[in-house]
């Protein structure tokens, strides 16, 4: 029996490689585990319990059928709550201080981590995740962002904004509630400064976007699974992780601050759509999502980005000690899958 040879992909842009192991063929139910068991106590992000969080810097309050925007002040904190985004109780990066304690001098290279690290609560409700929320409320999250985004990202002392979420305890989700993080950092981290010195090398040489390029080919490919007017997703060429889908706006943006309102809708739905369809072929897997964009620079040449990693397979030696990746599910055969059921929660909402 001839057996096909594993292939070793190279990223669009990266100088990241994965072999596609597909030579034991994985379904979807192969990585569906049971529901995860976790104990909790109160939890400190639903309605009622805002003095267990720092006061937040923004929260979205229902007034005559529209959004007033205010943060909590003068000692009070109003419950009545649709997004609620708090200072992290353990920040990775925090703001600079009036008193600035000083940074040890060391041998090697160091900084002080100086930015923000926020917490911004989806929904009152406990469990209305992105995959199961209603169209209303997602827009709410979307619109939370593009405030946060605007806010940190015009600090002097910023130079990237991270939003990502972490779903499911074995994704690194500390509380269950449904929530996304936000982290600005003084730097542009590795893997988006990599993307966007590629980009700019690409559109220095082409005088086009590279990822327009990527979009269209990917729409006739094997790889595509969905789109709607705005925006598209399908599985990378190179995923690194099994049932890895990338969502990008069809039109050329640097940054979610460059979304229409009409636009925002649009990406609440294909949140919505995507995620769910995750969630439901893979019973509420955990996973990772992260935005890459740009705020400040390069505008021409670097298009905003969503990525979101299931997390079915255990990194272990080989990938921590080489940054080179093992997928057994290939691209094609997960947008096969995703397809069906992103298809299906198309016409739950
Ligand atoms: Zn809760
Ligand atoms: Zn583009
Ligand atoms: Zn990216």
């Amino acid at each position: 029996m001839l057996i096909a040879a594993n292939e070793l992909r190279k990223d669009y842009l990266l100088d990241r490689w994965v072999v596609i192991a597909t030579q034991r063929k994985k379904r979807p139910t192969d990585f569906v585990k049971s529901a995860e068991k976790r104990q909790e106590g109160t939890c400190a992000f639903c309605p009622g319990n805002e003095n267990m969080t720092p006061p937040a810097v923004l929260v979205y309050l229902p007034q005559n059928g529209s959004i007033r925007k205010d943060k909590d002040k003068n000692g009070l904190r109003p419950k009545n709550w649709l997004i609620r985004v708090v200072p992290n109780l353990y920040p990775a990066f925090s703001p600079p201080q009036k008193e600035e304690t000083k940074i040890e001098k060391s041998d090697f290279t160091v900084q002080r981590a100086t930015g923000h690290h926020e917490v911004l609560v989806e929904s009152p409700l406990h469990n209305e995740h992105l995959g199961v929320a209603r169209i209303s409320q997602a827009v709410h999250v979307v619109n939370a962002y593009i405030d946060r985004l605007r806010d940190l990202s015009s600090r002097p002392y910023v130079k990237y904004v991270s939003i990502f979420r972490n779903h499911g305890l074995e994704a690194g989700a500390s509380l269950s509630h449904t929530h996304t993080q936000l982290i600005a950092t003084p730097c542009i981290p590795k893997t988006v400064e990599e993307e966007l010195k590629a980009s700019e090398g690409a559109f220095k040489r082409e005088k086009k976007c590279v990822f327009c390029e990527i979009i269209e080919k990917e729409s006739h490919s094997a790889r595509f699974i969905w789109k709607n007017n705005d925006f598209t997703i399908f599985a990378p060429w190179a995923s690194v992780h099994p049932f890895e889908f990338w969502l990008f706006p069809l039109e050329h943006q640097c940054c979610l601050l460059d979304l229409s309102q009409a636009q925002v809708k649009s990406l609440a739905e294909a949140l919505r759509v995507s995620l769910g369809g995750l969630n439901s072929i893979l019973n509420d897997p955990p996973y990772n999502f992260g935005f890459h964009q740009m705020t400040t620079e390069a505008c021409e040449s670097y298009h905003w980005h969503l990525e979101v990693y299931p997390r079915l397979s255990i990194w272990a030696g080989f990938e921590k000690s080489t940054g080179m990746f093992i997928n057994v599910v290939s691209p094609e055969d997960a947008a096969k899958h995703l397809r069906e059921a992103m298809l299906g929660e198309e016409k739950k909402i």
